[in-house]
């Protein structure tokens, strides 16, 4: 049976390796793990409806309309941010193509020499001088390449990110290099959120309680969302304090997690500028990165079906087989390959 080549074009998100999902035809790009993101949402959207429609219309009412509108205003703030991290590309570092690979492990054979059987082989580092500090750059064996500085491999999306910070499921995604001036904004807008509605929630209880009324079943709501904020107080507004640390030294979590710059061998952090206000600038305020994915961009796709299904029946004569049913689940290096083969075959 000869096989048949069908070109159709394909969108490059569809094709990506690693373990990331996408949706709205590539535009939006997550983890694949995204029950815990669906919690976070649960949570601030839950609580801010207990928000509006038990204290805000009494304390709009009894205290100020702004209230309610300042509230709302912050909420949508929270959103934006939080969607804006978890639907974006992170800074996902594309991986060589198959000829780049090869070439690169031959440079890497060459430049260690022959290791003899037994002996395990030099590792794969590369030094690269910034700032007057030495900075070593890993080979990645997963995307074959050398990852840029600050670079890490996320185990949960299997990709390198730039300016790998960490893998967030809370927001469902990484956080590098194109997201986190994103995150910050989410974990500092949501921290001060929690402290308006858990100060407003007292207020309500207290002004309730000197009223003498006699709703009380409606305070019963204003104490959970008082325990919700009071537990994710602590935890917000510590996360919150720490990436201002983080930023005020220029530094990720990634890396202060590792040590990279605590002083041992001698490397400092070669991109701090040694500048609290400067480091906050250049984190917060620095320039944007376009993704270098190209997620939208198309390709072209060859796809082997066999001649049998490809030949017109006379059910499908009049319904030609629609190119999108000829769908290969294969890797595209590997698409190459067996492309490379059954055009071989069909030669002789
Ligand atoms: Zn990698
Ligand atoms: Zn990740």
């Amino acid at each position: 049976m000869s096989a048949v080549m069908i070109t159709r074009k394909v969108r490059k998100w569809e094709k990506l390796p690693g373990k990331n999902t996408f949706c709205c035809d590539g535009r939006v790009m997550m983890a694949r793990q995204k029950g815990v993101f669906y919690l976070t949402l649960f949570l601030i959207v839950g609580t801010c409806a207990l928000f509006f429609a038990f204290e805000c219309p009494y304390l709009a009412v009894h205290l100020s309309p702004t209230i309610p509108v300042f509230a709302a205003l912050l909420f949508l703030f929270v959103m934006a941010m939080l969607l804006r991290t978890s639907f974006s590309d992170p800074g996902v570092l594309p991986r060589a193509l198959p000829e780049e690979a090869t070439f690169i492990e031959m440079e890497i054979e060459a430049a260690n020499g022959n290791v003899p059987a037994g002996q395990r082989p030099p590792p794969r580092i590369r030094n690269v001088q910034i700032n007057n500090q030495i900075v070593k750059l890993k080979y990645c064996y997963t995307c074959k390449i050398f990852r840029p500085p600050r670079a890490s491999h996320c185990s949960i999306c299997d990709n390198c990110v730039d300016r790998f910070d960490h893998h967030c499921p809370w927001v469902g995604n990484c956080v590098g290099k194109r997201n986190y001036r994103y995150f910050y904004l989410f974990t500092l807008s949501l921290s001060l959120l929690t402290i308006y509605i858990f100060t407003f929630d007292i207020v309500h209880v207290v002004m309730r309680k000197y009223q003498l009324s006699n709703q009380r079943e409606q305070t019963g709501f204003t104490v959970l969302e008082v325990l919700v904020c009071f537990f994710t107080l602590w935890s917000v507004v510590g996360l919150t304090g720490f990436h201002t640390y983080l930023i005020s030294l220029n530094q990720t979590t990634n890396e202060d997690i590792k040590g990279s710059w605590s002083g041992k061998n001698r490397v400092q952090n070669p991109y701090s500028h040694k500048n609290i206000l400067k480091n906050c600038c250049e984190v917060l305020c620095g320039p944007t990165y376009p993704s270098v994915l190209d997620r939208r961009g198309v390709m072209q796709e060859d796809s082997p079906v066999s001649a049998a299904s490809a030949a017109p029946s006379s059910s499908s004569s009049t319904n030609p087989v629609p190119q999108t049913t000829v769908r290969t689940h294969t890797h595209i290096n590997l698409n190459i390959k067996s492309r490379a083969i059954t055009e071989g075959v069909g030669e002789k």
